[in-house]
């Protein structure tokens, strides 16, 4: 087997920890990041930094590699299309082009039967007046480049509305309905170049001002619920065309799953993987892209991850002091308020057997 080497846009954390699943694989890895000294850029010397438009530096990358990959969403299409036209980008460009956008998302989930919360295309107060007073409570949210609640506004009267829509006039739109959800949960999905499909069982997420705090295993649904979960997130994979990792964000209300969002790409609450499974998301992203067979999804522990979000990076001897604890500390230098620094595993119970008992020699 040749070892590939695989080019990943983006020196985020996210980039970091797929770089390292890849060359525990025997791969190698460059990362293309318009910043230095960022968390991929600290576990690998193969990097270009340059802007996410520099053609001349996107090739040198893609004559570096043999098979491309992200670790964000907001990369602009030029890139992707001038990066597809000389290697393999996996995921297809096309994902991205959909799940960038939070109406193309929807519409596309509908499209494939698949429920979210009531959503509307906002272009101008009056339409946002309308529709919230449909929807009583609601969330307008632009339609692309938010993360981590970011360019979020939740609204319940035409004075908030009045309010927020000059702030927010000049991008697109979209307003949700609020949903009353009782949880919400994640689904990390993989499929490989072959087809080969492999889920996660959901863990539930807890979010604190809109950021992933806590991701939780189990996640505590009923065993339909669950297996619904899995096949609406294998379900999407195979619409996609999916060659890599996707996470499938839920709302549970009652008995019924909407899907929130999709991410086709590694997903801060598939970070318990790491330690509480033989194959994380990020092993699986690297076999998935480099058509080896996908590991085992299964989850060997309990437990739960805790993100470490701003100055709670100052606390990691706190979480040390539980020997079932795992850190993983990105190495980013200044701690700024709502900045992901790390997190941490905690394993609380082992659930099963790791491997069948070997056969008597
Ligand atoms: P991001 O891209 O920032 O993760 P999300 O759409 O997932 O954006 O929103 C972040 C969080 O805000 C969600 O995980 C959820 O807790 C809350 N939220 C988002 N949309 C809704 C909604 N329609 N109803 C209720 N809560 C929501
Ligand atoms: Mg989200």
């Amino acid at each position: 087997m040749k070892n590939l080497t695989i080019g990943v846009i983006g020196g985020g954390q996210l980039g970091q920890m797929i770089c390292m699943a890849c060359q525990k694989l025997g791969m190698k890895v460059v990362v293309f990041s318009d910043q230095g000294n960022s968390p991929a850029t600290f576990v690998t010397s193969e990097v270009i930094v340059a802007d996410y438009l520099d053609k001349k530096a996107l090739k040198k990358f893609a004559d570096l590699v043999d098979v491309i990959t992200f670790e964000f969403e907001n990369i602009p299409f030029e890139t992707l299309d001038f990066l597809a036209s000389k290697k393999p980008v996996h995921p297809n460009p096309n994902i991205l082009k959909t799940t960038q956008n939070r109406i193309l998302e929807k519409n596309f989930l509908n499209s494939i039967g698949i429920k979210t919360t009531d959503f509307a295309e906002i272009s101008s107060l009056q339409d946002l007046e309308k529709k919230l007073e449909k929807f009583k409570k609601a969330i307008l949210k632009t339609a692309t480049m938010g993360y981590d609640g970011k360019g979020q506004y939740v609204l319940s009267s035409k004075e908030e509305a009045k309010k927020i829509f000059p702030k927010v006039k000049n991008q697109k739109l979209i307003l949700e309905k609020f949903c009353k959800f009782s949880k919400e949960i994640s689904v990390i999905v993989a499929r490989s170049k072959s087809g080969e499909i492999a889920c996660y069982e959901p863990l539930q997420n807890i979010h604190k001002s809109g950021i992933l705090d806590e991701s939780i295993y189990p996640s505590n649904i009923s065993k339909k619920l669950e297996s619904d979960a899995k096949k609406i997130a294998s379900k999407i994979a195979l619409k996609l065309d999916l060659i890599g990792v996707l996470a499938v964000e839920f709302f549970v209300v009652g008995d019924e799953l909407l899907v929130n969002e999709l991410a086709p790409r590694p997903h801060n609450s598939g970070h318990f993987s790491i330690d509480a499974c033989l194959s994380s998301q990020f092993d699986q992203l690297a076999r998935a892209i480099s058509d080896l067979k996908l590991g085992s999804t299964k989850f060997y522990f309990s437990g739960y991850m805790k993100n470490l979000i701003g100055d709670e990076i100052y606390d990691v001897e706190k979480y040390l002091k539980n020997p079932n604890a795992k850190l993983h500390n990105y190495g980013k230098s200044e701690a700024k308020a709502g900045r992901k620094m790390g997190h941490v595993n905690i394993l609380k119970s082992p659930l099963k057997p790791m491997l069948k008992p070997l056969a008597k020699s």
